[in-house]
Parts: C-alpha cells; sequence; structure tokens
C-alpha cells in the first residue's frame, strides 16, 4: 500500500523574493519552487496572491498545510513582528490571511532563522547533533538552535534575538538600540560600514580582498570571527551544543572567519562545555529555509 502524498506546501519569504514548493509525507521538498520577487512595496494582497497563484502552478490549489518562513519574528498572538524587508506585513495575521484564501486547515508562520536551522540540523551540518545552534550571518546576525531534533522557541517563535547579545561593551552603536553586539561588528551591514575606509563596500568585497592577502581585509575578518566566537562561548553556556554551523554570506570568508572565532571561543568559554563543540560552515545555504519549511509541515 502506498502512502497518500500530503498536500503540504512550503514558503520562503525573503526580503527580495518568496519561493513555493509541494512537500510530501517526509517533509522533503517535491520538485522545482516557485519563484516570485517582493520587496518594501509589496502589500498583504500580493503575497496572498503569489501563494494563492503558486499552489495553482503547483497542482496543490487547496492546501492541507501551509507553512511559512518569514523575515520577521511571530508573536504571541500568531501576528508578524516587525517587517523591514516588507513594511505591509508588520502587525498582519499573514496565516489567518493564507488559511482563509487556500482553505488550508492548518497555517503555521516560523521566523525564518527556526526554519533554516532546523533544516541544518535535519539535513545538513548538524546531522547526528542533538544540541545544535545555526547562526546566520547575512545582511544582519541572528542564531537558532535545534535540541532533540525541535527547535528551540524561547521567544518569539525562535530563540529571540540572538544575533544581540553582547560581545564588546565598547563596541559600536546598533540599530537595535543597544551597543556592541554580536551584529554591530559580525553582520554584513557591520563590515561594509568598517570596510568602507578601506574602499570595500560590501562584505563580500572584503572578504575577497581577505581571500587576496590584504593585511587590512583579513584583519576586518579577524575581528569579526573574535565576537563570533564570544558569542558562540555565551550561547554556549545556555544550549550546550556539539555542534554550531555558521551559514549565510559572510560563512563564505570559511577558515578566515571559523578560525579566530574557535581560538576565542577556547579562549573566553568554560573548557567543560566548549571543549566537544565542532564550529563549522553550513552545508544548505539558500535552501535551508524552504528546506526547514518543509520539514515543520510534518
Ligand atoms: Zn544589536
Amino acid at each position: 500500500m502506498t502512502a497518500v502524498p500530503a498536500d503540504a506546501i512550503a514558503v520562503d519569504l525573503g526580503g527580495t523574493s518568496v519561493r513555493i514548493a509541494r512537500v510530501g509525507v517526509d517533509g522533503h521538498l517535491l520538485g522545482d519552487a516557485v519563484r516570485r520577487a517582493v520587496g518594501r512595496t509589496t502589500t498583504r494582497a500580493d503575497v496572498v496572491e503569489i501563494v494563492v497563484d503558486a499552489c495553482r502552478e503547483l497542482a496543490v490549489p487547496h492546501p492541507d498545510h501551509v507553512a511559512v518562513a518569514i523575515p520577521s519574528f511571530v508573536l504571541d498572538d500568531q501576528t508578524m513582528a516587525e517587517c523591514p524587508s516588507i513594511p505591509a506585513l508588520t502587525g498582519s495575521d499573514l496565516g489567518g490571511l493564507l488559511s482563509d484564501a487556500t482553505g488550508a486547515g492548518r497555517v503555521h508562520i516560523f521566523p525564518d532563522i527556526a526554519c533554516a536551522a532546523l533544516a541544518e540540523q535535519r539535513l545538513g551540518t548538524g546531522v547526528g547533533s542533538s544540541r545544535f545552534v545555526c547562526v546566520a550571518l547575512g545582511t544582519g546576525a541572528n542564531a537558532g538552535a535545534v535540541v532533540n531534533g525541535m527547535p528551540v522557541a524561547t521567544a518569539f517563535g525562535c530563540l529571540g534575538d540572538a544575533g544581540h547579545v553582547l560581545v564588546d561593551p565598547d563596541g559600536p552603536a546598533c540599530p537595535c538600540g543597544g551597543r556592541g553586539c554580536l551584529e554591530s561588528i559580525t553582520s554584513g551591514w557591520a563590515l561594509a560600514r568598517d570596510g568602507a575606509a578601506l574602499g570595500l563596500a560590501t562584505a563580500a568585497e572584503v572578504t575577497r580582498a581577505a581571500q587576496a592577502g590584504d593585511v587590512r581585509a583579513t584583519r576586518l575578518l579577524t575581528r569579526a570571527g573574535v565576537m563570533l566566537g564570544r558569542a558562540c562561548a555565551t550561547w554556549s553556556a545556555m544550549i550546550w551544543p556539539d555542534t554550531i554551523a555558521v551559514a549565510g554570506g559572510l560563512s563564505g570568508a570559511g577558515e578566515l572567519l571559523l578560525a579566530p572565532a574557535r581560538a576565542e571561543m577556547h579562549r573566553v568559554g568554560a573548557p567543560y562545555i566548549v571543549d566537544g563543540i565542532r564550529l563549522m560552515t553550513a552545508t544548505l545555504g539558500d535552501e535551508a529555509t524552504l528546506v526547514g519549511a518543509g520539514l515543520l509541515t510534518t
């Protein structure tokens, strides 16, 4: 007897594009994803229309279950927190809107970091890990945890705003209102700020210059890595992970970032906690968030 496929849909609602895919009973994606552009002028109705059209295109016009990864947090009443990349979604009940439009009985929204962390734990760097931390270093910085196979949600559907742990009390001001947070030093925007003095406009340019042997660019990545190591030591005291994976654009710097991070984590962290931690790059790349949303339909 063959299993009846569940009519489930996974949605990765990113800041510049949305991807929608059909999901099998095991939570794995089936076939290619539909992709559409979104941005700051996208309305709530636009997002709903995109998802409804994609469901039709994927031959699942009335899915049973829809899991949506959002570039924001999920408030306690299941509405979306502030969404800077698609402002119209701030405060929206996106789950309810999609449920009404598609007829799906179950529609759940999850912070993208929770989806990415789950995917990396189940299918990427964290396979076999029982306590796993996934750090996403893209434009900003964030971290999620998966313990015993399930995403940890301490606040707003994930690990709070874990990219804003303190790493340098004398560090720069951060848009979050704090100072010396991980994101204020180790993030795409922070490296673009620091790289400007070297004539390097983006974190990717800083990485390329460092890979080409530029000493000052290497110094910036070393500092970013040291701060990442401090954040890893802090998260580890609470989560006690066996594996920490670093994802996002900055992870492309590889050992230029990870070697100083590892050294600093061991310098400042409690040996009985940090000695057992593998700190590595994540493996799933941009697919992780959509894959994780798929896993969350099961
Ligand atoms: Zn901050």
